[in-house]
């Protein structure tokens, strides 16, 4: 087994032990750096502090970049659907995982629930998500577009 995911599971075990969730994460940037990053939820009292997403934080604070193109994203579990979406948005190249979404749900997390809400019409979800049509809505994008020096990403 690749020794970065090694170090995610450990990640994982140790986080356990230290009063966090059962998540480990590490990216490996394009020039090689390791950054490593742990479920942070019940101590920061921040639902989106996965392991994944701290790991990313990390390295992007350490490189002093928004994209982490060419690096490699290793974790102990399948990433939930907020934590692909965070490695789309850091544009990393490549997800390597060991256990799954629904090695996760037998622990009692909804990782599994979550992508088979993605999979079902919106109007079906336990969250209500409604669209509302001010005459301003498009004055955001209209003030990004009008801005020439404005930093793409
Ligand atoms: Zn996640």
């Amino acid at each position: 087994m690749d020794s970065h995911l090694q170090t995610a599971i450990e990640l994982a075990v140790r986080n356990v032990a230290e009063g966090g969730g059962p998540f480990g994460a590490i990216v490996v940037t394009a020039n090689g750096a390791v950054y490593e990053g742990v479920n942070r939820v019940t101590r920061d009292n921040d639902p989106t502090a996965h392991g994944e997403v701290t790991a990313i934080r990390d390295a992007c604070r350490g490189e002093g970049t928004f994209s982490l193109h060419g690096a490699t994203l290793y974790t102990s579990c399948e990433p939930c659907p907020l934590c692909l979406s965070a490695a789309l948005w850091a544009r990393i190249e490549r997800v390597v995982y060991a256990a799954d979404r629904h090695d996760a749900a037998r622990a009692g997390f909804d990782d599994a629930e979550f992508y088979e809400a993605f999979a079902t019409p919106r109007e079906e979800w336990k969250m209500a998500v409604t669209r509302e049509t001010p005459a301003d809505l498009g004055a955001p994008f209209d003030a990004w577009n009008a801005k020439s020096d404005r930093t793409e990403y």
